[in-house]
């Protein structure tokens, strides 16, 4: 085709669009899984230390000597000015919590968020925990976030777009009571930590939105809070929490789509498996 074939302004948008999706071989997706792999333990050992009375610098330190150790380097650390290797959101805090002195105390949920790049590729993958005992409705805050997470990957297929994912995702969160957040998104994942596509989980239609294709690889990572999806930023310029004050979790998994569906990147070493089968 003539490379002047008069193409409307929207496709010219979506040919470019398309073409900042970098897709990958198998030989990269296999690099991504061993960053993801990385990740993955790091924030299980950062996970299993989430103990009454433990500081979030101190996890953010062990997670920091583990990726090390296996070669890595932490992908937060520095990137756009971030003074962690963890995001740790304690509670009400979304996503982007500074690890600080704070000392985690029973009945408090943590998202622990974790990057580590290895071999020249990333890993990214999340999780949220109680710290000893933790309320009912915190127990099912983080099940249900968890599995809305799960619901987005299983719509990681080809001949899907985002939106039927989206979709998918908000109506299992919104069915059981909570919000997804708006502001905080997925994206793509490589060689470069954000990656085009964004990864939206929240007012899409079914049937529109970037199409799953093999060779993509993305991060599903829905938020949900038990209030208002609303957020705020805290003063550091970092911290976001909801404005409403409600609990807030996360769960995020890197994916390759795949002609036989999705295939999850960040996955631990099973002996860095936390006992509840995260
Ligand atoms: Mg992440
Ligand atoms: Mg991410």
């Amino acid at each position: 085709m003539s490379p002047f074939y008069p193409l409307d302004s929207w496709t010219w948008r979506l040919v470019l669009i398309r073409e900042q999706i970098r897709y990958k071989s198998r030989k990269e997706i296999e690099k991504l899984r061993e960053a993801g792999r990385v990740a993955a333990n790091a924030l299980r050992i950062a996970a299993r230390a989430a103990r009454p009375g433990v500081s979030l610098l101190e996890l953010d330190r062990i997670a920091e000597t583990y990726i090390r150790q296996q070669g890595a380097t932490p992908s937060f650390k520095g990137y756009h000015g971030f003074p962690g290797t963890l995001c740790t959101s304690v509670n009400d805090k979304v996503v982007h919590g500074i690890p600080t002195k704070y000392q985690l105390q029973e009945g408090d949920i943590l998202a622990i968020d974790c990057g580590a790049k290895l071999d020249g590729f990333h890993g990214d993958t999340c999780l949220t925990v109680g710290v000893g005992r933790i309320s009912e409705a915190a127990r099912m805050l983080i099940q249900n976030a968890q599995l809305a997470m799960f619901v987005g990957i299983e719509h990681c297929r080809p001949g899907l777009r985002m939106g039927d994912m989206a979709t998918a995702v908000q109506k299992f969160a919104e069915d059981r009571g909570y919000s997804i957040v708006r502001e905080y998104i997925g994206h793509g994942l490589g060689r470069d930590l954000h990656e085009d596509p964004q990864v939206v989980f929240a007012e899409q239609k079914a049937g529109t939105g970037f199409r799953m294709e093999p060779g993509m690889t993305i991060t599903i990572e829905p938020i949900l809070n038990i209030g208002s999806y609303k957020c705020v930023v805290e003063a550091d310029g970092w911290t976001v929490r909801t404005k409403d004050g409600s609990l807030s979790a996360q769960f995020e998994h890197d994916i390759a789509i795949t002609q036989n569906g999705p295939e999850i990147l960040s996955i631990p070493d099973a002996e860095y498996e936390l006992e509840d089968g995260l």
